[in-house]
C-alpha cells in the first residue's frame, strides 16, 4: 500500500485535543487546520499540518488534492441495530395513516415482526443485507459502527446474529489480508479491483434483553438471559459490550441490574436504553452500575443528568429516532453539555423507529432540534463516539498514530455539513488509508 499524502484541504478538521472525552467548550474545539494536509502510511495517519509543509515531504506518496474542500474523521456511529430481516414498512404506512403502536401490535407489527423474520432467516441472509446496511453507512460517512443483537431473542438466534457481526469484521481484514498479499507479490491492482469489498469495522453489542419474547414472562427470560446467552456470548468473544432496554412494558430496573451485573462479571463493558418512553430511573441505574454509555435519554431529568455526570457515564443521544416516530421529545442536549456530560450522537438505526444510517442527517436535527452547534454535534459524532466505544486512541480524530479513517466534504466551511440536509453529502470516503469506491464499498 503505497503512502498517501492529502493536500489542500481547505480546513482539515482534526478534532486534536485532550487524550478523553470533550466536554463543555472542549466540544467546540475542532482543532481545524486552514488549508491543511496529511501524510499517510500503512493505513496510519503519520503527519497532519498545513499543507505546505506536508508536500514538502510527499516523497513518493500518492497525491490526494481536496482542491479546498473540507477534511475530517469518519464518522463513528456509537448505536445502530446494524442486523434484522425484512423492513417495517407496513407499520410506517400505519403509523403514517394515524394508527397508535398497540394498533400496529395487533396487526402484527412492531418488534415482533422483525424478531420472527431474522429467526426464519439464515446467518447467509443477515450478512448480506448486513453488508447492504453497511454500505450505506459507509456511502454517509461513517467508518465505525456500533451493532447490536436483539432480533433474536433465543439462544440460537442471538448468537446467530453476533455471528454474523463477527463475520462482517473478519470480511474486512480478509480483505485487508488479500491486498497485503498483492503488494507482498507486487501485483497491487486498482482498490476497487481486489475482488472482495470495502467494510467499516464493526464494534459487537449483546442485546439479548430488546425485547420479551412472546412464550416467556419477563422474569423466566432474563433467566435465560443471564444462564445461557451471556456465557455463551462471553465464552466466544462475540461481544464488547452488554445492553438492555430498560422500560416499561420491557425489562424493569432490578431486571435490566441482573442482566448487565451478569455482563460486567463476565468482563464485558455495559450500555443502556434508557428512559426513551418514561423516565423510569434508567440514568440512575446505567450510573449506579459504571456503565460506559446510557443511550435514549428523551425523559431523564435533572436528577439522571447529575448521576451520569457523578458516575462519568457518557450521554450517547439519538434524535433519528424522535424524529422517526414523530414525537418532538428530543433529549435535553444542552441542559447536558452545561452539565459537563462527554455527550454521543447516533443513528440508533433501525427499521422500526430510525431508520437511518446518515450521520450528517442526526447533526442536522441535533443542530436544529437540539440546539447543539454544528462544531459540538461534530465532536460527539467522531471522537466523543469513538471513546464511548472504548476506541478513543486509535479513531475519531485526524492525528498522528491513528487509523487513516477520514472524509472529504465538497464544502469549504465545516459548517455546511449540518446545514444543508437531504442530499448526498460526501465527496470520498478513506477506510484504513484505502478510498472506498464510487460504485460502493460492497
Ligand atoms: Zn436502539
Amino acid at each position: 500500500m503505497s503512502p498517501l499524502a492529502v493536500l489542500n484541504a481547505s480546513q482539515l478538521v482534526t478534532l486534536s485535543g485532550p487524550k478523553r472525552p470533550r466536554v463543555g467548550t472542549e466540544l467546540s474545539a475542532l482543532g481545524i487546520i486552514p488549508h491543511g494536509g496529511m501524510l499517510i502510511r500503512e493505513g496510519k495517519i503519520e503527519r497532519v499540518g498545513p499543507s505546505d509543509e506536508i508536500e514538502k515531504n510527499v516523497g513518493d506518496a500518492e497525491v490526494v488534492d481536496a482542491r479546498g474542500r473540507v477534511v475530517m474523521p469518519g464518522f463513528v456511529d456509537a448505536h445502530t441495530h446494524l442486523v434484522f430481516a425484512g423492513n417495517r414498512l407496513d407499520d410506517f404506512e400505519r403509523r403514517a395513516r394515524g394508527e397508535t403502536y398497540e394498533q400496529i401490535s395487533k396487526a402484527g407489527g412492531g418488534i415482533w415482526s422483525t424478531v420472527e423474520t431474522t429467526r426464519a432467516a439464515s446467518e447467509t441472509d443477515l450478512l448480506a443485507q448486513a453488508k447492504k446496511h453497511a454500505n450505506w453507512f459507509l456511502r454517509c460517512g461513517t467508518t465505525t459502527i456500533e451493532a447490536k443483537s436483539g432480533y433474536g431473542l433465543t439462544a440460537d438466534a442471538e448468537l446467530k446474529i453476533l455471528h454474523v457481526l463477527r463475520q462482517l469484521n473478519i470480511s474486512a481484514q480478509g480483505r485487508d489480508a488479500i491486498r497485503d498479499s498483492r503488494i507482498a507479490s507486487g501485483r497491487l491492482g486498482r482498490q476497487d479491483e481486489l475482488g472482495c469489498k470495502m467494510l467499516p469495522e464493526i464494534v459487537p453489542t449483546f442485546l439479548g434483553a430488546h425485547a420479551v419474547p412472546r412464550e416467556l414472562s419477563p422474569d423466566e427470560y432474563v433467566d435465560i438471559v443471564i444462564a445461557e446467552m451471556l456465557p455463551r456470548a462471553a465464552a466466544e468473544k462475540l461481544a464488547e459490550f452488554c445492553d438492555v432496554f430498560c422500560e416499561r412494558g420491557y425489562f424493569n430496573i432490578d431486571q435490566s441490574r441482573r442482566i448487565l451485573s451478569a455482563a460486567k462479571k463476565l468482563g464485558l463493558s455495559l450500555r443502556g436504553h434508557v428512559d426513551q418512553l418514561t423516565n423510569s430511573g434508567g440514568a440512575m441505574l446505567m450510573a449506579e452500575m459504571g456503565a460506559t454509555t446510557a443511550d435514549h435519554l428523551e425523559q431523564t431529568n435533572e436528577q439522571g443528568i447529575a448521576a451520569l455526570k457523578k458516575a462519568n457515564v457518557q450521554p450517547v443521544l439519538v434524535p433519528g429516532s424522535v424524529y422517526g416516530l414523530g414525537s418532538g421529545r428530543y433529549p435535553r442536549a444542552r441542559e447536558m453539555i452545561e452539565a459537563g456530560l462527554a455527550i454521543v450522537l447516533a443513528t440508533d438505526f433501525n427499521p422500526g423507529s430510525s431508520p437511518t444510517p446518515s450521520m450528517p442527517m442526526i447533526l442536522s436535527l441535533a443542530c436544529t432540534h437540539m440546539k447543539m452547534s454544528p462544531a459540538e454535534a461534530i465532536t460527539a459524532s467522531t471522537v466523543n463516539a469513538a471513546y464511548s466505544l472504548n476506541r478513543g486512541d486509535s479513531i475519531g480524530s485526524l492525528e498522528s498514530g491513528k487509523v487513516a479513517n477520514f472524509l472529504i466534504f465538497d464544502y469549504e466551511d465545516y459548517r455546511e455539513l449540518a446545514y444543508w440536509f437531504g442530499m448526498p453529502q460526501t465527496h470520498s470516503v478513506y477506510v484504513r488509508g484505502e478510498c472506498v469506491p464510487r460504485s460502493g464499498g460492497l
